[in-house]
């Protein structure tokens, strides 16, 4: 049995109505500010416009036609402008509403002028290039999820060219005015793949949702939030198997006297100079190093590729640089200083365990000959240092 274009209207409607409550429901429950949101907005713009135009193909008239185009427009402009937010970030309401005036400005003239007919492949064309467009958005982004947005590319794009489709059988037909929503397999075809790819593009977009989610949470088990470097879990996470070549070094830091700093001047100051050395540290890190904050006020780097002594001037740098800061705490000017062991790994390879604990106690070493200083493992003082013009060159 055939269902007649109103039934299919109906289900395209009642489709669009759920997939916003689903959407709206899981926005809720974890209110970042995410593109959800403007998909939902959008879905009710065009459940809206879906009722709107359900009346144009019973009752002719240019208002129910104007009321449809307005709606559809608003709402596929929003599906262009969340697929944008997806790829940015960036809040998508400008983008949506300076579509949306020029679709107004394209379309609403031709149906004021009670050329439907034309106003209708306007809708159509514009339609089919913002769903279209949007699956470029997606395209452009599938890195982060290629499996959801593979999906989603391919349902937007259909979407998008049966729209193409309709335009084309409305041209080739040539009638300018038509009083009424026009019925042709067209648009049928159109109905049935716009439910279709509603279904299937709501599923994604969740499953794009949880898949974001589970990221952010990957991304924040392993990133310390006081200073944004790598936590412990991170470094053992990305070391804890490694072995250590001759080339790789382990530098730990650790702030001298920091437990007098809370003391006089608050915790909070105690944090803001636990971020400040976490600004020195990554200034002084390369592509080839990386930096993580063991615990309290302990922070750890890991050079590789280096020549002997490179890891023992990037750690007196970092040092210099620390202890030169002024930091304003509590109305007052404080300064800072921090000590360091460095330890490097062996020819043959060594756990990188072995490297931290050698660093430490070099560390140890530091504090114990006075603080603001660097020191290296006992095994690495008697290896000359290549001076820097000859490492640079
Ligand atoms: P030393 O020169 O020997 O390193 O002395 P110290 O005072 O720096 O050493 P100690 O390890 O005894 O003190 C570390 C202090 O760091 C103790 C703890 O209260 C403080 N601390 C640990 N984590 C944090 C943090 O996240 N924020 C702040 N403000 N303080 C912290
Ligand atoms: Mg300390
Ligand atoms: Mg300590």
């Amino acid at each position: 049995m055939m269902l007649d274009y109103q039934s299919l209207l109906l289900a395209l409607g009642v489709s669009a109505a759920c997939l916003m409550v689903t959407l709206l429901g899981t926005w809720f429950s974890r209110r970042t500010d995410s593109f959800l949101l403007t998909l939902v907005a959008s879905l009710c713009l065009v459940v809206a416009g879906i009722v709107a135009y359900s009346s144009y193909t019973t009752q002719s008239g240019m208002i129910p036609a104007v009321i449809a185009y307005t709606f559809l427009m608003a709402g596929f402009s929003t599906i262009y402008a969340a697929s944008v937010q997806f790829r940015t970030g960036e809040k998508p309401w400008y983008l949506a509403g300076g579509i949306f005036i020029v679709c107004l400005a394209l379309g609403l003239p031709l149906f004021l002028a009670g050329l439907d007919g034309l106003g209708l492949i306007m809708m159509n064309i514009l339609t089919a290039l913002l769903l279209i467009g949007t699956a470029g958005q997606y395209w452009t982004a599938r890195a982060e999820a290629p499996g959801p947005l593979g999906g989603m590319v391919l349902l937007y794009a259909v979407s998008g060219l049966s729209f193409a489709l309709c335009a084309s059988v409305l041209l080739a037909d040539s009638k300018m005015t038509l009083g009424r929503a026009p019925t042709n397999w067209a648009e049928n075809l159109n109905i049935g793949i716009c439910i279709a790819g509603m279904t299937g593009i709501g599923a994604l977009s969740l499953a794009l949702h949880q898949w974001r989610m589970a990221a952010l949470h990957r991304r924040e088990a392993m990133t310390d939030s006081l200073t944004g470097l790598l936590n412990r879990r991170a470094l053992f996470a990305q070391y804890g198997e490694r072995r250590f070549g001759a080339s790789t070094a382990v530098i730990v830091f650790d702030i001298d006297r920091f437990k007098t700093i809370n003391d006089e001047y608050g915790h909070s100051a105690g944090d803001e100079v636990l971020r400040l050395f976490a600004r020195d540290m990554l200034a002084e890190v390369t592509p080839a190093a990386c930096a993580a904050r063991l615990g309290g006020e302990e922070f750890a780097m890991i050079v590789s590729e280096i020549m002997p002594g490179r890891a023992e001037r990037i750690a007196n740098e970092v040092r210099k640089r620390f202890a030169a800061r002024d930091i304003l705490a509590d109305g007052t000017i404080l300064r800072c200083t921090v000590s360091a062991g460095v330890a490097v790994g062996l020819p043959e390879g060594q756990p990188f365990e072995t490297v931290l604990s050698l660093a430490d106690s070099a560390l140890y070493e530091a504090k114990r000959s006075g603080r603001d200083r660097v020191e290296l493992a006992s095994y690495l003082r008697s290896i000359p240092a290549v001076p820097e013009s000859r490492t640079s060159a």
